[in-house]
């Protein structure tokens, strides 16, 4: 029997999986504007990094970092300004006019690692089939931001 007290840690750690997931997604955004040239972080940027973090498994030391961040966002209720990788951005998301076009996602020029495998997301996103059920929801959730906001992947 499972009781209230286990249904409500199994939510909490659902809820910090995908806080940490975010986190880590809005990381690799921030470096595909840091690597762009107008260095605006646009949905562009934001949808490129969700798929990367979709398809790219994070490595041991990226599930410590973001898990200990999500921990930190949901349980540290202190005003303090350490609230790490998200407080240390400034998010300039102003694209409004933009999204009322339809385009395609555009991505950046840079060849390091991250940016490069971006690229290869956005190519294989359609054909990606998730590895569980947490998977297809933030792939049907990517896919259907990108129709409410006229990108199309
Ligand atoms: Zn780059």
């Amino acid at each position: 029997m499972t009781d209230i007290t286990d249904i409500t840690a199994a939510q909490n750690s659902l809820i910090q999986v995908i806080l940490a997931n975010t986190s880590s997604a809005m990381k690799i955004s921030n470096t595909l504007c840091d690597h762009s040239q107008d260095k605006v972080l646009k949905a562009d940027e934001i949808i490129g990094g969700l798929i990367y973090r979709l398809m790219i498994p994070m490595t041991d030391e990226e599930i410590t970092e973001s898990m200990a961040s999500a921990e930190a966002l949901m349980y540290d209720d202190s005003e303090d300004e350490d609230e790490g990788d998200i407080e240390e951005n400034d998010f300039i998301v102003d694209d409004r006019d933009d999204l009322l076009i339809t385009r395609t996602v555009r991505t950046n020029q840079c060849n390091c690692d991250i940016c490069s495998q971006v690229r290869v997301c956005l190519c294989n996103f359609k054909d990606y089939v998730p590895k569980d059920e947490l998977g297809d929801k933030f792939k049907r959730s990517i896919i259907d931001t990108c129709r409410a906001h006229n990108r199309i992947i």
